[in-house]
């Protein structure tokens, strides 16, 4: 029984090496073939010592890789590790236990909690109730307080959006928003764009009317991942901020209606923006999968959907199923509703979040402004915080 360790060298089989895990995998033997190794292995010749980074291309690999020899070292830091001899080119390599342990193959499954990895800390809520309080930062914590940092980005992370109250209420403040956690991605729309009434609004958003839960910019392709919404005047009455969890509800689909969730994911709609400088066009599913066949992007927004083309006798089905989806986007319990206030900064998830608004009285001047920026620099900013932190 090995109990205390990671992992230990259990031998080498069939040209493969065998390691046994510690107590925590109850000692499970894993294995790990040839060319899968030699693939990752960080010697001087293999890998950049500094960027880490590989310096060989996949065809430089040998498929017929093999481990013909292993025996257990004592690294000077990082803890024991298994010297490799590879065939058919008696290449040698180190590789650290616990590396080994962490990116186990066999039972790699298992571990996997439905999403895995996709889901990358994640968590789905149905309702205001699932949350509870609204994840929210003070600007004035966030900027100086990089534990306040940590915890604000990674409720994007976990629940979508986050709250950033006492955003000083200054027309281009919600640029420097984008800008603490990334890069501002400009747009059609500009580097930011004001939500208010327009005397001759090109888009909904610019109006006093109520706007149906949506993801903005389905039209593009990559779509902009995450919005930013500042505050800046409210309406004296209306104009309260809802937001739905369009995982959450992708999951029930799934559970309630999973005909209508299989003609959506496989499904493919044209969406479509033009005015006088654009004409931006995408071909997406509604509810986009990965090749585990997990959601992971939601594309909702009638005002821009394209004629669907598809087989005649499919329309119908197609139809249903849209609908019954909208169905539950729309459902009051779905929605978290929330007043933003001047100075509040609302950071969200445009491929996972659907937002929307209530109408407005035109007494107020409500003002919005916005800006776009992306959720894979957000958790970059995020990982180098928490490995600061560390
Ligand atoms: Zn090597």
């Amino acid at each position: 029984v090995v109990s205390g360790l990671v992992a230990v060298l259990a031998g080498v089989r069939g040209g493969e090496l065998e390691v046994r895990l510690g107590a925590e995998a109850e000692g499970r033997v894993v294995r790990f073939p040839g060319v899968w190794l030699r693939d990752n292995c960080l010697c001087g010749e293999c890998a950049d010592p500094v960027a880490g980074q590989k310096l060989h291309g996949v065809t430089d690999i040998p498929l017929d890789a093999s481990v013909v020899e292993a025996e257990m070292v004592e690294a000077e830091a990082g803890g024991d590790g298994v010297a490799v001899t590879f065939g058919p080119d008696g290449h040698r390599g180190l590789f650290e236990l616990g590396w080994l342990a962490r990116h186990a193959l066999d039972g790699y499954e298992d571990e996997l909690d439905g999403y895995g990895d996709e889901l990358n800390g994640k968590e789905l809520w149905g309702a205001s109730a699932d949350i509870g309080a609204v994840p929210e930062a003070r600007w004035p914590c966030y900027v100086a307080d990089p534990a306040a940092r940590i915890g604000a980005l990674r409720a994007v992370l976990r629940w979508g959006f986050v709250v950033l109250r006492e955003v000083p209420a200054v027309p281009g403040r919600v640029l420097e928003v984008a800008e603490s956690f990334g890069f501002v991605r400009e747009t059609n729309y500009g580097r930011l764009f004001d939500v208010r009434i327009e005397p001759a609004p090109g888009n909904l958003a610019f109006t006093s009317r109520e706007i149906l839960p949506h993801t903005d910019n389905p039209y593009r392709d990559p779509v902009p991942t995450i919005q930013l919404l500042h505050c800046l005047r409210v309406a004296d009455e209306g104009g309260d901020t809802g937001l739905v969890d369009g995982f959450a509800a992708a999951a029930e689909l799934q559970a309630t209606d999973p005909e209508a969730f299989e003609v959506l994911t496989g499904t493919t709609v044209r969406f479509e923006y033009r005015d006088k400088a654009a004409v931006l066009s995408a071909s997406q599913p509604l509810i986009q999968l990965s090749p585990r066949g997990t959601v992971r992007g939601i594309r909702f927004n009638n005002r821009s959907v394209q004629p669907i083309r598809l087989p005649y006798e499919r329309v119908r089905e197609f139809y249903a199923a849209y609908r019954t989806w909208a169905e539950l986007l729309a459902r009051p319990e779905r929605r978290l509703v929330m007043r933003l206030a001047p100075g509040d900064c609302l950071i969200f998830d445009n491929t996972r979040i659907l937002h929307a608004r209530t109408a407005f009285s035109v007494t107020g001047s409500r003002h919005l402004q916005g800006c776009y920026a992306d959720l894979d620099g957000l958790a970059s900013t995020l990982a180098v915080l928490e490995r600061e932190t560390r």
